[in-house]
């Protein structure tokens, strides 16, 4: 057994991350005077919400006509049938209340003539139903709303008396013998202290796995933290196979380029100077859905038709906007391509391609941020003493294709609903739970392990070899063949796990054996997406299958549940999508009739 002092913390609440979910959470826990400690890796404005540039989508009507019932329809088409319709009701229609909170806050919003909160086009957003024009519905802080976002829930935070462990590393769940969450167990990365945090409610806040890919617009921080943890303690994960690409990212970076661009009149062309979205999607062309705009970019590279001298990217078009419009809606990008691509966006095209971007599947929750611990007699069953927000969790609202600006608001409406729910669940009289020693002691074991770990093999090696399979063979292209290379390649990788080499034994910001943490925990994330794809047979918005193109509602219209117990296994099981909304049609509620599955075109 390992031997490591600790200070002991008692919480009503403990939030793990400070991105904008984690902080919006934090913010609404400690407002109702809940014991609030928030634990972040980073300081909190660093969180890799800080780079979403478009915005923030909500039915404000500041532009035109649009009302949350359209949002809905779009969310649920946009989740190509597979997010659950409670969820996506609640997250249409609280969005307008969210986002004028955030602006009472003083999240400074770009504004209209009239003052108003400006709100731009973005991909899927429509009217009537998919039936009308696009709509203008993501409130935009200029292209840094995430940015402005996450100061200001940061400071409203500090000003409600919440307390922020900053630096603080989150290495396990602490989990008692019946399976409570009970908290969890941190290190200090400034000082090389232990900390046992016990807590009636923690909250997993940690953000996406996209850097299980080599490509990824995310931050080298979004490692999947969340899903490791909750893996590691016997829950599963879910829809893991649903992995966003987004069209724009600068070629050769992964810098993003918003989909803004696109929004303010952008578009793509490929080697001949054809715009070809316009004859994959006659309708909404630059502006389809981001799978299928990410698709079709690949298919005009893999018939030849790509830009460059290696014919494998494809040019994004703003040099024909008038340079006010660029200098004031898209200050940010047009700075970041003439960075990363050596490019004046007024003169001249960007080099661009479709990069990991966003993961759709996390940890199973309901529409309250309630982790789910799923049976059989049960599908919904309640995980207790947990909570997941934020893109580490799946409520789900992005089904397998998340829209632009969804996300954003995803953030803040969950974060909001988790804090409405402890203050229902948790109570501030009680004493803070005696943490089971037992699972802090195993928490230390795995650490002590990791920091002594001398075998052949560096953590930086792995992750690269791990990284470059998955962006080989779990891609936006799949195939039987693709797959299960990808499930075998996957699983040597995680038999390397057990001869890591940690060349640094101190406690103080020791970035080897973080880096050695953070890989334990893109692991279980990678291994559930590579096995939960192979087992998918059936194409469904991001997750686009060669061999089975179709999309099949009677065998596959639910959500995928993969455990990961140890690092190479993975069990797979199955749980129904919620068909049902939370209103009825006679009260308000969107027409079932009009959200029953069809063909997804654009
Ligand atoms: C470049 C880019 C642009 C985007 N633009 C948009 C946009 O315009 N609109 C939109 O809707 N969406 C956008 N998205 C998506 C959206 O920004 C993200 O999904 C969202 O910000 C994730 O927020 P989060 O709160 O879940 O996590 P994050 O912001 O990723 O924060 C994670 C937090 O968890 C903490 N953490 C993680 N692991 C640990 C650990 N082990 N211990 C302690 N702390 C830990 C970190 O310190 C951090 O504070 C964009 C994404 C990217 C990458």
């Amino acid at each position: 057994m390992a031997a490591y002092d600790f200070e002991t913390h008692e919480y009503d609440v403990v939030v793990v991350g400070a991105g904008g979910s984690g902080l919006r959470a934090t913010l609404g826990m400690a407002e109702q005077g809940l014991r609030t400690a928030c634990v972040t890796k980073v300081f909190p404005t660093r969180s890799h919400t800080v780079a979403a540039q478009g915005g923030i989508a909500a039915s404000l009507g500041n532009m035109g006509p649009d009302s949350w019932q359209w949002h809905m329809y779009d969310t649920v088409k946009g989740s190509d049938w597979l997010g659950d319709t409670d969820a996506m009701e609640y997250l249409a229609r609280e969005a307008p209340k969210a986002v004028y909170e955030l602006e009472h806050y003083g999240v400074p919003f770009s504004r209209t003539e009239e003052g108003l909160i400006y709100q731009r086009p973005f991909g899927g957003h429509t009217t009537e139903f998919g039936e009308g024009p696009p709509v203008q519905r993501t409130c935009a802080a200029a292209d840094r709303t995430g940015h402005a976002m996450l100061h200001t829930l940061y400071g409203q935070s500090l000003k409600n008396n919440a307390e922020f462990f900053i630096e603080y590393f989150a290495i396990d769940l602490i989990m008692s013998e019946d399976g409570v969450c009970q908290g969890v167990v941190c290190w200090n990365l400034d000082d090389g202290t232990m900390h046992v945090f016990s807590a009636k409610m923690t909250v997993l806040a940690t953000g996406g796995y996209g850097r299980a890919y080599f490509s990824a617009t995310s931050a080298h921080t979004c490692t999947g933290d969340g899903g490791g943890m909750v893996a590691r303690a016997g829950l599963p994960l879910q829809d893991m196979e649903f992995v966003q690409f987004h069209p724009t990212g600068i070629y050769g970076s992964g810098c993003l380029i918003t989909e803004g661009a696109r929004g303010e009149g952008g578009y793509l062309t490929n080697s001949e100077g054809e715009r070809f979205m316009e004859r994959y999607a006659p309708t909404y062309k630059d502006l389809a859905s981001r799978d299928v705009v990410s698709r079709c970019m690949t298919l005009e590279i893999r018939e030849g038709r790509g830009v460059g001298s290696e014919g494998d990217h494809i040019h994004l078009h703003l040099n024909h906007l008038p340079p006010e419009t660029l200098a004031e809606r898209l200050p940010g990008i047009s700075e970041s391509a003439r960075i990363f691509a050596g490019v004046e966006v007024t003169k001249e095209p960007i080099p661009v391609l479709p990069t990991v971007h966003y993961n759709m599947g996390g940890i199973p929750t309901n529409y309250w941020g309630e982790a789910l611990n799923p049976t059989e007699t049960d599908p919904d069953a309640v995980a207790p003493g947990l909570m997941a927000v934020g893109e580490a969790g799946c409520a789900s609202v992005h089904g397998a294709n998340r829209l632009g600006s969804n996300s954003l608001i995803d953030l803040v409406v969950f974060g909001r609903a988790a804090a409405i729910r402890a203050g229902q669940v948790v109570n501030a009289e009680e004493p803070s739970p005696r943490v089971n020693s037992a699972s802090v002691e195993r928490a230390f074991d795995r650490f002590d392990g990791l920091r002594n770990a001398s075998g052949g093999v560096r953590t930086a090696d792995l992750r690269l070899e791990l990284q470059k399979t998955m962006q080989s063979d779990a891609a936006v292209f799949r195939t039987d063949r693709t797959l299960g290379e990808g499930c075998q390649k996957m699983k040597s990788i995680a038999g390397k796990m057990t001869d890591l080499s940690v060349t640094d034994r101190s406690l103080v910001w020791n970035s080897d054996l973080m880096e050695t943490l953070e890989l334990t925990n893109l692991m279980p994330n990678a291994i559930a997406t590579v096995v939960s794809a192979e087992a998918r047979r059936e194409s469904r918005g991001a997750h686009a299958h060669e061999d089975y193109p179709d999309r099949d509602d009677v065998n596959w219209r639910c959500h995928t549940l993969a455990w990961t117990d140890d690092h190479d296994t993975v069990r797979l099981s199955y749980r129904p999508v919620h068909l049902d909304p939370l209103t009825p049609a006679d009260e308000g509620g969107i027409d079932l009739a009009r959200i029953a599955p069809k063909a997804r075109v654009y």
